[in-house]
């Protein structure tokens, strides 16, 4: 099981000097988690987002965050330094209170402590990260204590820094922000360990907690195997400053080593001139060489450190002066330093980066207006971005920030790219230029001058760019983009924008509405509005003409014109049941109906042939019961068709007398009894066999009356009969 150690306290106070100490006491690996959220703080600012909104943070999910020997590297580049300006400061506090960052900060930091003994500081560790940390510690000082430390710090790593009031103001910001956000508030662990180091020593808080840790069980043997490391470690380095005096390039390197780790390339410092060297020609000494030497100057810093100034590094001089024309000994010379050997303590010096210092911060403001500037790819900086010049300025163009990055960047060496400057890194005399912001930046330049000039009624040929459930986004013009509502998309209804679109199209659209940005744009206003048109004039009711496209079970389809069809239902095709339009019609004949139906959402039309005439079973008079006369129209299998008053009736061979059936003919008319005549369901039955035996019985009837008057008798009726 590894062993974790919790730090947490307010902003500075003394937190991470304590931990990264502690951590090299015990041979601890040492996390420090402020240093993360500032990573995220900076790249907020670089990729330039509106960072109130915790929805612009998805760019975490793409973020990478390594430590490697005391150095923090965001993205793989190194922002050691970056990190700690006032504004990176500021910033960290604010956006350390959105859970989209805490959790994924959270989740990397857990996942470092899980592999190694680890001492973590922060805000949230004991209370969050490291639950079960087996040791806690709260770390805190007063304010104008901690106001101070940073103060120092600041001025030591020769950073921008603020006045003292500025600074407790800061802290007290940043202490308010981090104990009252609501997720993972700075506060202190139920079962950590308060320790006030207003007035305590460095060296005496860290034995404080080393005792803690003892205390805690931590094992002595630890600490001891630890010393045999550090023996191991100076071997190592002892060896390596051999092989360097060996390359010949630290031959008169300084004993003192312990303040060299306090300079990093590109500072600016001051120092005196302690002699102007003549150049010496290549040296042998025994065995050794002693690479030829140039004319130098040999300046010493403040605190007895020295290096060295070549010509070629020196501003100011003409092609035909030499050093010792400029300089004299005892000068006082502000240097930049351009090198530090790692195999020695001498420095390469600069006055050309002074210089350059100089120039880039009289631009300063011009760059922080963030103009798109032009400028030539110079080279590739090992593996994270181009260096560009602009006029006489060094860019740094990151390869997180360029549109297109090509598989092998050196091709784009000598070309121009358009930039805007993000940052101007006065500490490295460079400008940190992002071409991501650049293009954005034209196309809103492009997007506005595009939103001035645009009209209601203009027509462009669009591309499609997204598809939503309500519509599609059309963009007519670089980085302008109109909304084509679903319901301008066709005349026809869509039920879904992806049967008609798909991203990549081009589409020819009209502008309908213009409201600010929003563009709203049409396609059917492009488009024939067939169906519109061909019923602008019509109504249900009126008669129309079409060609048959085809017959089917249900019907006929008509085509009425491009794109509006019709049906005629069998139902509608003709009064009469046994009318079969297939006797009638083909594909391709013209027809002509009535419209009785026009659904224009669905785009339906059913129309009538047999409404063309009235229903002749409206008016037919006739009674279930009646004798009437009918025609035969039609000798059909099971029997006869008869037609009566405009309608036609159905007669079946059954009722007709069997030795009539086969007199009967077309044309005949013919005596019959209705047997059902339904007015609603158009269904008219007759017999002839019917109508004979009524007529029959009414012939019986009508004779008993005649005789009633005279005999009341059967018997008489009888005799009658068979008179
Ligand atoms: O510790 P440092 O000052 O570098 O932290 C920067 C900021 O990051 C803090 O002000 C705090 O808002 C945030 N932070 C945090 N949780 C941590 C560490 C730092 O919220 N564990």
């Amino acid at each position: 099981m590894s062993w974790q150690i919790a730090i947490d306290g307010p902003a500075a106070s003394g937190k991470s000097t304590v931990a990264k100490l502690l951590a090299k006491k015990l041979n601890f690996e040492y996390l420090d988690t402020g240093a993360m959220y500032r990573a995220i703080a900076l790249k907020t600012l670089n990729l330039g987002i509106d960072y109130s909104d915790e929805n612009n943070f998805d760019f975490l999910e793409n973020t990478t965050i390594d430590f490697n020997d005391s150095r923090i590297y965001l993205d793989g580049v190194d922002v050691t330094s970056e990190i700690r300006t006032v504004a990176v400061s500021n910033l960290s506090s604010d956006i350390s209170k959105y859970k989209v960052v805490r959790e994924r900060l959270v989740a990397m930091q857990r996942e470092l402590a899980n592999q190694k003994n680890i001492i973590m500081d922060g805000r949230d560790i004991g209370t969050v990260v490291l639950p079960n940390a087996n040791l806690k510690i709260f770390l805190t000082a007063s304010v104008e204590t901690r106001a101070q430390r940073r103060l120092n710090e600041r001025k030591e790593k020769n950073q921008e820094n603020e006045s003292l009031e500025q600074t407790i103001e800061e802290l007290k910001k940043r202490d308010y922000n981090d104990s009252n956000r609501k997720i993972s508030p700075l506060k202190q662990a139920d079962d950590a360990i308060l320790i006030d180091t207003s007035a305590m020593s460095v060296n005496g808080v860290i034995d404080l907690i080393t005792s803690l840790v003892l205390k805690r069980g931590y094992s002595m043997e630890n600490l001891e195997e630890k010393n045999v490391v550090n023996e191991n470690e100076e071997e190592v380095s002892q060896v390596e400053e051999t092989a360097a005096e060996e390359k010949g390039a630290s031959e008169e390197v300084s004993e003192e080593t312990n303040n060299k780790a306090a300079y990093k390339e590109m500072q600016i410092v001051k120092g005196v001139v302690v002699e102007v060297q003549e150049a010496q020609p290549e040296r042998k000494r025994g065995n050794t060489v002693y690479k030829a030497k140039e004319e130098r100057v040999l300046i010493e810093l403040e605190d007895g450190q020295q290096g060295y100034l070549y010509k070629k590094d020196t501003a100011d001089i003409a092609d035909d002066e030499d050093l010792f024309d400029v300089f004299i000994e005892g000068d006082e010379v502000e240097v930049a330093i351009k090198k530090i050997f790692d195999d020695g303590d001498v420095f390469l010096f600069s006055t050309v980066l002074v210089k350059k210092r100089d120039e880039l911060l009289a631009k300063q403001a011009f760059f922080e207006e963030r103009p798109i500037l032009t400028a030539t790819v110079v080279k590739k900086v090992s593996d994270f971005g181009l260096l560009l010049k602009y006029e006489d300025f060094t860019l740094l163009l990151p390869y997180q920030l360029m549109v297109n990055k090509p598989e092998d960047v050196s091709t784009l060496v000598g070309k121009t790219i358009d930039v805007v400057p993000l940052r101007v890194d006065l500490a490295r005399i460079r400008v940190i230029v992002s071409e991501v912001l650049a293009v954005n930046k034209k196309k809103k330049e492009q997007k506005k001058e595009f939103l001035s000039k645009v009209q209601v009624g203009e027509v462009f040929d669009g591309k499609v760019v997204a598809i939503e459930e309500y519509g599609a986004f059309v963009e007519i013009s670089e980085g302008v983009e109109g909304l084509l509502h679903i319901s301008e998309i066709d005349h026809n209804h869509v039920s879904k924008v992806s049967k008609v679109l798909n991203i990549g199209d081009t589409v020819k659209v009209q502008v309908i509405s213009l409201d600010n940005d929003h563009i709203k744009l049409s396609r059917k206003a492009l488009m024939t509005n067939y169906w519109g048109d061909y019923f602008q004039d019509k109504k249900v009711g009126d008669v129309v003409t079409g060609k048959v496209v085809d017959i089917n079970n249900a019907g006929v389809r008509v085509d009425l014109a491009q794109e509006v069809e019709g049906f005629i239902p069998r139902s509608e095709y003709s009064w009469f049941k046994d009318v079969k339009v297939e006797d009638e019609l083909k594909a391709g004949d013209e027809v002509t109906a009535k419209l009785i139906e026009i659904v224009h959402s669905k785009k339906r039309v059913i129309l009538s042939k047999k409404q063309l005439t009235e229903n002749p079973y409206e008016n037919v008079v006739v009674e279930k019961g009646e004798i009437i006369d009918v025609t035969v129209s039609n000798v059909v299998e099971n029997g006869f068709t008869v037609s009566y008053q405009g309608i036609e009736g159905f007669m079946n061979k059954q009722s007709v007398n069997a030795n009539k059936v086969n007199d009967i003919k077309v044309g005949d008319v013919v005596k019959v009894k209705v047997r059902v005549f339904d007015r609603e369901k158009r269904v008219f039955f007759v017999s002839m066999k019917d109508a004979e035996a009524k007529m029959e019985r009414e012939k019986v009837t009508k004779y008993i009356k005649s005789q009633d008057k005279m005999t009341n008798t059967i018997g008489d009726y009888i005799n009658n009969l068979k008179k």
